[in-house]
């Protein structure tokens, strides 16, 4: 695989316990000295920043021991799965900086080996088809204090089993009537390991192999053979998956095939968003975003629109580590990581969210200087550009206060404040529309001597504000986002309500008639920008066109995560 972009922020990761197991095998020569990872997503959704944590922990390790880390699609499951997720998730990981190379994998191209597999435990009477309802099966299992009851079928005979197995396969039978089942031990202490199912009927299309089959295998059984398979050493997956970590065993062991290492660890949580593909295709479905890619989800795709980079995605995930025991990662986290980015990288302009009209009276008419502007500071060598002045220019509504309170450093009547790359000005005059008393313009005076950059401009005063020139900014329109729920967790089971029930109301706000400065006519969708004081903001990908700009806001300036550390003492 090729490794990440380089990344001045990025570096060979910390050590962590999947590391030093891999360290441990690779010192006694386990595999060949091979290292082969896998992501191995299920195409029934788009991937989420839960996955990027197992995206960049597989294809980080990977590349770490010049090793191998594949793509596989686990499509066990024809009826909840779709082209449309396939294609997302390939884009999704591409994005991310990752590459599968040439061994991008689909578990329905081992259906066949499967199938055989299958055969084989029940010839060697290891397997047996069952008859009882799903209802039946479930009253049988037992619970975590009791033990499980053998099901009535479970001595049928090789010969019975063998061909009630092929006629499943030959489509014989109704969707439920049977079920292929191992036959391990129904009173086991780990309820997995109570005759699981392998197979069931399922008369379904599926996207890939079509109607091939009407008999599909469970993830269970399909899911360590494909990691055996496809050479896998190290198959890294999350916690709840250690309670079948012994059923995999027994089935590759029964096989007597490749034994891979499976290693699990603690799924991200993030506050203030749902993690679940089902919930978050809840939320597509009942229309509380507007699709998968909505800049408010916590999808690849969503995250991507709203205009985060795949850098800051990387750097958190290296940042919150690799646990064994699950916990709740504070989302102020992850806007951190991406400020950090987004800093070094955006250009930064002005734009005018809630527009305010002020005139210049003592400046001339016709008069249009252009000001010079640094393209962003963190970075001179991006360096600068020209923003036109004029008379009648906007400054942000928030930016005047009739009656200002204390410390209020910005435009007040008779106060004084200096608009960026441009002069100092003092308000003189509120106007106001005669009927609703309601602010109509400012007018003020500017102070000739005070031009940014110009040797008299050392006059001081505490306020700087950004502005754009009336007649030269172009009409935008800009969408801030705020958390989609307003609890820190919307999951947290111990009341009765449903996640549902905590959505933000106010998660999104459209302002359509923003001022930009005329340097971004061009912006092209995704571009992202450092709007002065107001935050990072990038050009909508689906939503703008030629003459029409919408930027999504991706994260305000304002730092809560340094706080929170702060207070923490760290
Ligand atoms: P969900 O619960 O969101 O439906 P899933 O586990 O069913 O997720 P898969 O498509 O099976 O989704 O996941 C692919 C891989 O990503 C698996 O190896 C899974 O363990 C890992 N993964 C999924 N969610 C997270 C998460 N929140 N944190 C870390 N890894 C995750
Ligand atoms: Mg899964």
């Amino acid at each position: 695989m090729k490794t990440p972009p380089a990344d001045k922020t990025e570096s060979p990761g910390p050590s962590n316990f999947i590391k030093n197991i891999i360290d441990e095998d690779l010192k006694n020569n386990k595999n060949g000295g091979r290292v082969n990872t896998r992501f191995p997503p299920e195409p029934n959704g788009y991937l989420h920043i839960g996955h990027a944590k197992s995206i960049c922990l597989n294809f980080g390790i990977a590349a770490e021991y010049q090793g191998l880390c594949n793509l596989r699609f686990d499509d066990t499951n024809p009826n909840k799965e779709e082209e449309e997720y396939v294609n997302s998730i390939m884009e999704d990981v591409r994005w991310l900086g990752f590459d599968w190379g040439d061994r991008l994998y689909y578990a329905s191209d081992y259906f066949e080996q499967l199938y055989q597999w299958a055969v084989r435990l029940i010839k060697e009477g290891k397997a047996y088809v069952d008859s009882l309802s799903a209802e039946e099966i479930r009253k049988h299992r037992g619970t975590l204090t009791q033990p499980g009851k053998d099901s009535p079928f479970r001595n049928r005979s090789r010969e019975e089993n063998l061909n009630l197995f092929e006629r499943m396969r030959a489509g014989e039978f109704e969707d439920g009537t049977h079920v292929l089942r191992a036959k391990i031990d129904m009173t086991s202490p780990n309820v997995n390991m109570r005759d699981p199912v392998m197979y069931r009927i399922l008369h379904a299309t599926h996207h890939r192999t079509g109607d091939k089959w009407c008999i599909y295998p469970m993830y269970d059984f399909t899911h360590g053979q494909s990691d055996s398979l496809e050479g896998i050493t190290h198959s890294i997956c999350t916690l709840e998956f250690e309670d079948h970590r012994p059923l995999y065993d027994w089935y590759i062991d029964a096989l007597a095939i490749h034994h891979p290492r499976q290693i699990e660890f603690a799924r991200l949580n993030l506050t203030y968003t749902v993690m679940s593909k089902r919930k978050l295709l809840q939320l597509v479905q009942e229309k509380y975003v507007s699709g998968w890619d909505d800049p408010r989800m916590p999808t690849i795709a969503g995250l991507r629109r709203r205009g985060y980079t795949p850098e800051a995605i990387r750097v958190f995930c290296e940042r919150i580590g690799v646990a064994k025991s699950n916990s709740i990662v504070d989302i102020a986290l992850l806007e951190y990581c991406l400020r950090e980015n987004l800093n070094l990288r955006s250009p930064r302009v002005m734009v005018v969210l809630r527009p305010l009209r002020v005139i210049i009276t003592n400046y001339p008419e016709s008069q249009v200087e252009q000001m010079e502007a640094i393209n962003n500071p963190e970075d001179l060598s991006t360096g600068s550009r020209t923003v036109p002045f004029s008379r009648a220019l906007y400054i942000e509504q928030d930016d005047f206060r009739e009656d200002p309170p204390k410390k209020f450093f910005r435009l007040a009547p008779g106060q004084e404040v200096r608009l960026r790359y441009a002069y100092i000005i003092k308000c003189e005059n509120v106007i106001k529309d005669d009927k609703t008393g309601e602010i109509i313009e400012i007018h003020c005076t500017y102070d000739p001597e005070t031009k940014s950059g110009s040797p008299q401009s050392s006059r001081m005063v505490k306020g700087t504000i950004h502005w754009v020139s009336a007649a030269h900014a172009i009409e935008a329109e800009v969408r801030l986002y705020d958390r989609l729920f307003v609890k820190p967790n919307p999951d947290d089971a111990k009341d009765s309500s449903d996640f549902r029930d905590h959505v933000n109301p106010k998660s999104l706000e459209t302002l359509t008639s923003c001022r930009i400065e005329p340097s971004l006519a061009d912006a092209v969708p995704g571009s992202r920008y450092q709007f002065e004081r107001l935050g990072y903001f990038c050009v909508d990908s689906v939503d703008s066109a030629p003459g029409k700009l919408v930027f999504n806001r991706t994260v305000s300036l304002r730092d809560t995560w340094a706080k929170i550390e702060k207070a923490q003492g760290k």
